[in-house]
């Protein structure tokens, strides 16, 4: 705790709100009804730390919550200087009426991304190609303790958006395309809250999560725009309710089901066919909100706005206010304009457009969070757990999500793995940069190129594998004499948008990797590593590369990306989204009607040895299939079904073989483990 003595202007000692063991629902009431309207408007408002200046509006404004966000003022960047400053604010917290401790907010979306030297982990498209349940919840065991030891005790994170179309810049925010696949990765929730109950937040090592946008984020059309400008970030959903129901608000579902402490409405607006309503902005959908998120859904959290979001709804500002407030947006993040936010939203209540039943609600809401995270009886940072930021133990968890998340997409000849004795000549802009492998969200709001925290690069974790690698980046390096090449291209970091614009948007390479790809490839056998938060269009040049691995953006350890190289884990990733052939095919997802990709979803080599048989055995393992008793050995099953069709399809992916092997992985996820093999005899028959 500070050193400063907080002054406290009464006593609130022995109030019940202050008896910890009273249930929490007692505590809440008990507060709310001592509250000024004043009071409870600050608990709904949520200031940027850089925006306070001194610190003396948490008092002047009862301020309930502060975030570092992307947008925001740079961070600190030690755990040290992170928990002094939250205590800082606490401090002023503490010498308000009721000691109503804050709650601090950042975007810990891949690991706690705004501190040096923390474990960042691969962005969600990487988590969502791992398959891997255990592992998703490991990376947010991880990431919960490290946040919360600086300190923080929220996180605006999972992102629950079901990209369809990569063009789409926060792609890679994105477990994948397919519902069912996010929904599997929502054991992330788990790891950062812990139990479904909330008897866990308090603890030192977990934090509040927020299932955000909702909803309907990843389903923007591209170009969708009054303006004629890219829109595709926070533009127009248009869906049918059915489609709604099944793509968009489903993960939903399972995030209330697991406990999820606060959710964040999307910019974006939605739009449902036959509604007659055209689009509505999320922070606008009183139906979406109230109706099926705190109504249908059962979610008894607290909604959080997006970042100056309610600036965008129509109207006045008093408009703004009372219109994100009645669709159940129950705390602003109202960045700079907190103290008109909030001298509104009180003359709105005087003037009787906003209830004061409403206000009461938002506010028990926020407090029963705040309680549940035990803040009121622990308002400064514990930082028990600070020695173990970016500890081994923790590098160990991202690093094997790294591994997991490799994805084999073709290995002709058996390129890969790569024996130590083999001398490699290593080339591409993403081969030795740490900025560009951990993406945008990454110390800085959009991310940078070159060394921009702790970390092994893909080369240094091939090095470090003890291979034999020459590394030149341009492959200006003379070619001759080497057994194989490794040529790792991709994107350079961005952050919410359209992708990274200088590299054009348009999901092709860059002329330089283009033309490494070409050399390196021309000279000997090769393997291209494509490091992105999206699919690369790699078509023209497929036929001239041996071996292709998506590594999304796989975070700091490079380390995990050379075992799976150099074998000492095998390949068992499998493709989040669609792999397309030319942006002409966007959007294209599993279930389309018509689907000719140039990797199907769920698409996935393994390297290692790889199971044998034909037709009858997959006969066998669809009636086993048919008999599992676990998900684990149901999922077993498909797997060897899976790996036993993609031999025999080999680089010969036509729509015929993509539309039910793409299928398959869809409904291993829902369970349906003899439906899922029946698809693959169905790829198998065609291939
Ligand atoms: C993003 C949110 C994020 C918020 C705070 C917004 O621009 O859309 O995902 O949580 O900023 O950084």
């Amino acid at each position: 705790a500070p050193t400063e003595t907080p002054q406290v202007v009464i006593d609130a000692h022995g109030l019940p709100y202050l008896d910890s063991k009273l249930p929490i629902k007692k505590r809440v009431a008990d507060l709310v009804k001592r509250m000024s309207l004043e009071e409870k408007a600050g608990q709904m408002t949520q200031a940027e730390r850089g925006g306070i200046g001194t610190g003396a509006d948490i008092a002047t404004y009862d301020l309930g919550s502060l975030l570092s966000g992307g947008g925001s003022t740079p961070t600190p960047n030690t755990a040290a200087a992170w928990a002094k400053m939250i205590d800082s604010f606490q401090l002023r917290a503490q010498a308000t009426r009721f000691q109503i401790p804050l709650i601090y907010g950042v975007d810990a979306v891949h690991g706690h991304n705004n501190l040096a030297g923390a474990t960042i982990m691969p962005h969600n498209i990487g988590i969502g190609a791992t398959r891997d349940p255990q592992l998703a919840e490991k990376t947010g065991s991880v990431t919960a303790s490290e946040v919360r030891a600086t300190g923080v005790p929220w996180d605006f994170a999972p992102c629950l958006c079901v990209t369809r179309d990569e063009r789409w810049g926060r792609s890679y925010e994105s477990f994948g395309e397919d519902p069912a696949l996010v929904q599997s990765m929502e054991t992330m929730i788990q790891g950062l809250q812990g139990a479904a109950n909330g008897k866990q937040l308090k603890d030192d090592d977990k934090v509040l999560a927020t299932a955000k946008h909702f909803v309907g984020d990843g389903g923007t059309a591209y170009g969708s725009s009054t303006t004629g400008t890219y829109t595709i970030d926070q533009g127009v959903t248009t869906v049918t309710r059915q489609q709604l129901e099944a793509i968009h608000l489903a993960p939903y579902q399972t995030a209330v089901d697991r406990g999820i402490g606060t959710v964040m409405p999307s910019y974006s607006s939605l739009d449902i066919v036959g509604d007659g309503l055209g689009p509505v902005k999320m922070h606008a959908r009183a139906d979406m909100i109230n109706g099926v998120l705190k109504n249908r859904m059962g979610f008894d959290g607290f909604v959080i706005s997006d970042w100056n979001a309610i600036d965008q709804l129509p109207g006045d500002y008093a408009a703004h206010v009372d219109t994100a407030v009645d669709a159940g947006v129950d705390m602003m993040m109202v960045p700079y304009s907190y103290k008109d936010f909030s001298s509104t939203l009180i003359a709105e209540v005087k003037a009787g457009h906003v209830t004061q039943k409403r206000i009461d609600d938002a506010v028990s809401r926020i407090l029963t969070q705040k309680f549940k995270l035990g803040l009121f009886e622990k308002p400064y940072a514990d930082t028990s757990n600070a020695a173990q930021i970016g500890s081994t133990s923790h590098r160990a968890v991202a690093r094997q999500a790294a591994a997991e998340s490799q994805v084999l997409l073709k290995n002709a000849g058996g390129v890969l793995p790569l024996k130590k004795s083999q001398k490699v000549y290593v080339a591409g802009s993403n081969a030795d940069d740490l900025g560009n492998q951990t993406g945008g969200w990454t110390i800085t709001w959009q991310g940078s190129s070159g060394t921009n925290t702790t970390g092994t690069t893909i080369l240094q974790g091939m090095k470090n594998a003890g291979g034999d690698v020459t590394y030149s980046k341009d492959a200006s390096a003379p070619t001759s004499g080497y057994d194989v090449g490794v040529v790792v291209v991709g994107e350079t970091p961005y952050a919410e948008g359209i992708g990274d614009v200088g590299n054009g948007n348009d999901l092709t390479l860059t002329p330089a990797d283009q033309a490494a790809v070409d050399k390196v490839c021309a000279a000997m056998k090769c393997a291209v590593l494509i490091v992105s938060g999206r699919p690369q269009l790699i078509g023209d040049r497929l036929p001239k590369i041996d071996a292709v691995v998506a590594s999304w953006l796989p975070g700091t350890e490079g380390d995990g990306v050379a075992d799976v190289l150099y074998g000492k884990r095998s390949f068992t990733g499998q493709l989040p989204v669609t792999w397309p052939k030319s942006e002409a095919q966007l959007p294209i997802n599993v279930g389309d009607t018509t689907y000719d990709p140039q990797f199907p979803y769920g698409w996935g080599l393994t390297t290692s040895k790889a199971p044998a048989g034909g037709a009858s055995t997959l006969k066998a393992l669809e009636a086993a299939a048919g008999k599992a008793r676990s998900a684990e050995t149901g999922k077993a099953l498909v797997t060897q079904a899976r790996l036993i069709v993609q031999q025999k399809v080999g680089q010969n992916i036509t729509a015929a073989v993509s539309k039910p092997f793409a299928d398959a992985d869809h409904l291993l996820l829902t369970g349906k483990y003899a439906a899922a093999v029946k698809k693959l005899e169905e790829a198998y028959k065609v291939a």
